[in-house]
């Protein structure tokens, strides 16, 4: 029963969904730092990429702290899409939180409480913790059940000899999953790190004595070398301030997850803020003090609006952004793609979906794309395909194409048919010409 539920639990995990940014594998730059024109799912906006990518490095270099970033640009000209692509150009190593500035609102926590808690989740630190490493040779191995050679061990003793101590382990869960398939026989030499319990193998000794082969319930090797002696190792933890808090407020404590001497180092991270300029006067004025503070991490933020109301006032400035915060930020600006760079998206987006697509049709969704949006066109792929499968078609043709343009309704057309239709609806106040001002 419990073998059934792991196999299901690892088959669940395998299944990988395709999210909007899935195909972003990075910034797609050189080693100068030379935006490449289409590299790591990367499409154009070449001089927003550069930046990104100066900023990487100096992230890398540990030389902003502090600091903010804002990327500004029109809905759909890949601000969010550059800011994945930093987190992966990162490495898993550099804490990447991301966040909504609208998830701040929540009836949980103060807005304050919830924007530090995405600050901790953005910085870093490195627990170095020595254990004791035991290496020596195997000497005898019990094992209370018949086993084959090549078998994986399932429970049993495992006794070791060194020149400084001779001990039966028992081998527990722990040491049976780090062995993995790999089995241990007399004459090895293995290393098992005392706290965890991971036993690694680091060879064989010359004076191995008999076959494994040898089977039965309990099995003996005896003879043997002294072993090498206690090593000590050091082994690095990567863990988030937030990850810190979440341990601690556990009954045992966050160093109760670590034993021997442990430092800090702290390591440089990045919180993702989009759509900023729903943050509001109280927002802003706590990131404006945050980022004074010499923990801080990298903060970049994203926003899709011109001059607007901040948020809480009645004023208004750039981006919905307080004057004195936006005057803190290193500004990037996304610019409309052109109809070449679309195409090229779109084909990515083909292909990280695994649709085939004649050229003419490909053709037609990027005068699509040029005329609506590019997520518009974006999204006609996966339904494009749909339709192309229920008439068992192979590849996507225009008329797949044609087929869910009438289904389904861009911006334009959806405001159009509400302007013509609002008499029909209820609560309709719009007047044409009205914009998403809130
Ligand atoms: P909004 O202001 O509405 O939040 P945005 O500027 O954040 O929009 P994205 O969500 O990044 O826009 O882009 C829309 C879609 O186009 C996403 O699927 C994104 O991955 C893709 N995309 C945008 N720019 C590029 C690019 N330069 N290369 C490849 N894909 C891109």
């Amino acid at each position: 029963m419990a073998d059934l539920k792991l196999s299901e639990t690892r088959d669940l995990t395998r299944i990988e969904r395709i999210g909007a940014h899935s195909h972003i594998r990075g910034l797609g730059l050189d080693s100068a730092l030379e935006p490449r024109a289409v590299s790591e799912g990367m499409v154009g906006q070449t001089s927003a990429r550069k930046a990104a990518g100066v900023i990487l490095q100096m992230i890398k270099e540990g030389r902003i702290a502090g600091r903010a970033v804002l990327i500004a640009g029109q809905p759909g000209t890949g601000k969010t899409a550059i800011a994945m692509g930093m987190a992966k150009s990162l490495g898993l190593e550099t804490p990447f939180a991301m966040i909504s500035a609208s998830e701040i609102f929540s009836l949980e926590m103060s807005k304050t409480e919830a924007l530090m808690q995405s600050f901790r989740k953005a910085i870093g630190v490195r627990i170095k913790e020595e254990t004791e490493v035991i290496e020596g040779e195997v000497v005898e191995v019990q094992i209370d059940r018949p086993a084959v050679a090549g078998a994986a061990l399932k429970t049993g003793k495992l006794t070791m000899k060194t020149t400084e101590m001779e001990g039966v382990y028992d081998l527990g869960a722990k040491m049976i999953e780090s062995l993995g398939k790999e089995k241990v026989q007399s004459g090895d030499v293995i290393a098992i790190d005392k706290p965890s319990g991971k036993v690694t193998k680091l060879g064989r000794s010359f004076s191995r004595s008999r076959d494994y082969d040898a089977i039965g319930p309990q099995v003996r090797f005896v003879q043997c070398p002294d072993g090498e002696l206690q090593k000590r190792k050091e082994i690095v933890h990567c863990v988030t301030l937030h990850e810190i808090d979440v341990i601690n407020s556990r009954t045992q404590g966050f160093l109760a997850l670590f034993t021997g001497d442990t430092g800090e180092i702290r390591a440089e991270g990045v919180l993702f803020i989009d759509e900023v300029h729903m943050l509001d006067i109280e927002c802003f004025s706590f990131l404006n003090r945050a980022l004074e503070n010499e923990m801080a991490p990298i903060v970049v933020v994203a926003t899709n609006r011109g001059i607007t109301t901040i948020r809480g006032t009645n004023y208004k400035s750039p981006h919905g952004i307080p004057i004195d915060l936006l005057d803190r930020l290193l500004i990037i600006t996304t610019q409309p793609y052109t109809k070449d760079d679309i195409g090229k998206i779109l084909d990515i987006r083909c292909q990280e979906e695994d649709v085939e697509m004649a050229e003419e049709a490909k053709a037609l969704l990027t005068h699509i794309g040029v005329e609506t949006s590019l997520r518009y066109a974006i999204h006609l792929i996966t339904a494009a395909a749909l339709a192309c499968q229920k008439r068992k078609g192979k590849v996507v043709e225009n008329e797949d194409i044609t087929r869910v343009y009438n289904l389904f309704l861009d911006v334009k057309r959806s405001t159009q048919y509400l302007m013509e239709y609002q008499e029909q609806y209820m609560f309709s106040e719009a007047s044409i010409g009205d914009g998403d001002e809130d």
